[in-house]
């Protein structure tokens, strides 16, 4: 059962996405050519340990404890991919995953990015995977259940030729990163059955909608994290951590200029 949190809550939880988005302005400067991915995630590192953030990521536990701060993922790489000494390469499209811990809140926030130039199909999935979730952050203020979000959400990428991922969802996000409830990109009957949620005041997620170019199929890598398309084709990812409240959704990963008028938890 998903716990619903005060105003007073989600402004602290607001602080926390502030330094998630803080640390992807960080990654954005670096994407270029030649850059490599432990370089990315060095940075990330260092910038929550200078602001007293608990990186979220690192030894979350699996066959190897996950080894990083930042999951980042090339090209056909979906998500959960391993920092290394993989060079970003022009063409290259990169999902940065990441989110920390301050002051006992969570923040989780992903983007995807292009290298130099890519390719006009490349570019319009990951124009299409921005959008969607920009949609689902929209209607989140407008519908009453999560499923009618979700729907929405697969037949907007479905319409523009691309797959939903359905092996990874987002979730609830608090005092843990991973709470109650899941937060599919798609629907099916089970979920309308089982899983349906009210998007109610004081309910926070985490929307992180994996978009694929071919087939939804994933299949995880020999080091037991990185999850790639069956295919091989390309796959983006965009993620916010949101905060449904009175006056609508409030995107608690976004910028310091993208803050609502109404910002809650300002009259304390
Ligand atoms: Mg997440």
């Amino acid at each position: 059962m998903e716990i619903l949190r005060s105003l007073r809550e989600i402004a602290l939880m607001r602080k926390a996405g502030l330094l998630v988005w803080q640390s992807h302005q960080l990654v954005a400067s670096m994407i270029q050519p030649g850059a490599t991915t432990a370089q990315i995630d060095a940075v990330v590192e260092r910038f929550f340990e200078e602001h007293q953030a608990v990186p979220l990521f690192k030894g979350v536990p699996g066959r190897v404890p996950f080894p990083a701060v930042t999951c980042i993922s090339v090209n056909e790489e979906v998500v959960h991919g391993i920092p290394g000494r993989r060079e970003l390469a022009e063409g290259d499209i990169v999902s940065i995953d990441t989110g920390c811990k301050l002051n006992g809140w969570c923040g989780d926030a992903a983007y995807t990015h292009a290298v130099g130039q890519i390719a006009p199909d490349v570019q319009k999935l990951l124009d299409v995977t921005r959008n969607v979730l920009d949609l689902a952050v929209e209607l989140s203020g407008k519908r009453s259940l999560w499923s009618e979000v979700a729907a929405e959400m697969g037949t907007y990428v479905k319409d523009n030729g691309f797959s939903v991922v359905e092996a990874f969802v987002g979730h609830g996000i608090g005092r843990e990163m991973h709470e109650d409830p899941q937060v599919p990109n798609f629907v099916n009957s089970r979920f309308r059955r089982r899983g349906d949620f009210q998007l109610r005041p004081g309910l926070v997620i985490a929307i992180e909608p994996m978009v694929n170019m071919g087939t939804k199929e994933v299949r995880a890598k020999p080091d037991h994290w990185t999850q790639v398309t069956a295919d091989g084709l390309p796959s983006a990812h965009f993620e916010h951590t949101i905060a449904i409240t009175e006056s609508g959704p409030y995107v608690l990963t976004a910028g310091p200029n993208e803050e609502p008028d109404w910002k809650p938890g300002v009259r304390e």
